[in-house]
C-alpha cells in the first residue's frame, strides 16, 4: 500500500522512534487511534444510547421497564400481553 515495502515502513518507525523516543510512542499511537475513532464517530453520527424511557413499573417488584417490554427484567413478572404478529382473520362477509 502507497509503495511501501517493510524497509520502509521499518524506516519511518526507526525515524518516529528518534524523535518522539520510546516512551511517547504509545501515546502517539493512542491518540493517532482516538482520532480515528473520532473521526468515525463524526461520520456516522454519535453512537446510539440504549433507549432507557421510564415507562410503567412492574406491578410485582416495582421496578421501572421500558414501556415497550413484555416481561420485566428484575423478576420476569409478564408486564403485558404480547404483541400478536399476524393480523385478526377478517370478518366473514355473507
Ligand atoms: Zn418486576
Amino acid at each position: 500500500m502507497f509503495g511501501l515495502g517493510m524497509p520502509e515502513l521499518l524506516a519511518i518507525l526507526g525515524v518516529a522512534f528518534l524523535l518522539f523516543g520510546a516512551k511517547r510512542l504509545p501515546d502517539i499511537a493512542r491518540g493517532l487511534g482516538k482520532g480515528i475513532r473520532d473521526f468515525q464517530s463524526a461520520l456516522h453520527g454519535p453512537p446510539e444510547q440504549p433507549a432507557i424511557t421510564v415507562g410503567a413499573k412492574c406491578p410485582k417488584c416495582g421496578k421501572e421497564h421500558a414501556p415497550d417490554s413484555i416481561f420485566c427484567a428484575s423478576c420476569g413478572q409478564k408486564l403485558r400481553e404480547e404483541q400478536k404478529d399476524t393480523a385478526p382473520p377478517p370478518p366473514k362477509v355473507n
